[in-house]
């Protein structure tokens, strides 16, 4: 037994570097809520993106079942979580929150067990692809150049990805422009991935895949929108690129229905919204039942320990708003280069803990 002593929350704002966005959406900073929990001595810490508001959430919803609950359980402690939001309503804010704290749960077990969180998951591989993703349709084609060049020829990583669908579809001559600009930074033995963020039409969508065929385009996320999934899977069987989808998925029976409709060639599901640790690795499951890789998305090195666990993993998604932040606020992130990354295995827990500097950034 080791009970929970202490929960606690906070959220931390970080400006991006340069104006970001997609096909559907814009931003200019990005907010980082943080989950602790204290038991016998250790601390352990997860997080989502996500508004502020779940930082509260978390302490006046979540703390109450989460508080005196033995962390060697973390699927009790899970279950009373998702119990708890009934009321609140599982996917958004409570969602994320939940997720958070799970994070920090498993993390604490690791570290009370002093083992590295990947060695209490069972690794599946030692070290996980990713690839790079960035590629804002806010860029000058200089920026994007630059961005793509760093992946690809500094680092090393065999796979990137940018934003298409810009202004919800309405540009799709630039959008055209910027793949063959990709390719061309990239060279041709990297693989191309774009992601419209729900931007298109069904049909739009399939004469821009076939038009994306010559600069050899693999991946085509949220051609439409992911609660299209009569539409997802029409684009899936008339592309050749594999069409992705599953960032907002909060719980498994999203991810089964995207599957069951035949979808997506590749699930993809992000721990810091469906249930953190415990509900992507049951995500992957999902997916694998229906013979299909999962990707993570986003939050890169929080899912490390988690993806290198996952039989069916594809890879991590080293987005690039997320990558300054981690890498700014924590201590321990990894290193991508040459197109893998690699859980922490040189002490316990994920391996990640907050700065003292990140204090600077505190919003909540
Ligand atoms: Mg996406």
């Amino acid at each position: 037994m080791a009970e929970i002593e202490a929960v606690r929350a906070a959220a931390y704002r970080v400006p991006t570097d340069r104006p970001e966005g997609d096909g559907t959406f814009a931003w200019d900073a990005t907010v980082l809520v943080t989950a602790e929990v204290d038991a016998g001595g250790p601390t352990g810490i997860g997080w989502t993106y996500a508004p502020a508001a779940a930082a509260s959430f978390i302490t006046e919803t979540l703390a109450d079942v989460v508080t005196g609950a033995d962390v060697m359980d973390v699927p009790a402690v899970w279950t009373a979580m998702v119990r708890q939001v009934r009321n609140a309503g599982r996917p958004g804010i409570a969602g994320y929150a939940i997720s958070a704290v799970d994070v920090a749960l498993w993390d604490l077990k690791a570290r009370l067990l002093e083992t590295p969180l990947v060695r209490l998951f069972g690794a599946a591989r030692a070290e996980v692809p990713v690839y790079g993703s960035g590629g804002f349709t806010t860029y000058d084609d200089d920026t994007t150049r630059a961005q793509l060049r760093h992946w690809a020829h500094e680092q090393g990583i065999p796979r990137v990805k940018i934003k298409i669908g810009e202004s919800r579809g309405t540009a799709a001559e630039r959008d055209l422009h910027r793949v063959a600009l990709a390719r061309e930074v990239i060279g041709g033995d990297a693989e191309l991935y774009v992601d419209a963020n729900g931007a298109y039409t069904a049909k739009q969508a399939v004469r821009l895949a076939r038009r994306m065929e010559e600069h050899d385009v693999r991946w085509f996320e949220e051609p439409v929108s992911s609660d299209d999934l009569a539409g997802l899977r029409l684009v899936r069987e008339h592309a050749a690129a594999d069409v992705a989808a599953g960032e907002y998925g909060c719980d498994l029976t999203y991810f089964a229905r995207m599957c069951q409709a035949g979808a997506v060639d590749c699930l993809q599901a992000d721990a810091t919204r469906c249930g953190g640790y415990t509900g992507w690795l049951a995500a992957a499951t999902v997916a694998a039942a229906y013979h299909l890789d999962v990707s993570a998305h986003c939050a890169p090195n929080l899912h490390l320990p988690a993806a290198a666990a996952a039989p069916n993993l594809r890879h991590v998604e080293w987005f690039h708003d997320h990558v300054r932040i981690e890498a700014g606020l924590f201590e321990g992130a990894a290193d991508p280069t040459g197109g893998t990354a690699r859980p922490s295995t040189d002490g316990p827990g994920h391996g990640m803990t907050l700065k003292t500097t990140a204090d600077s950034h505190r919003v909540a």
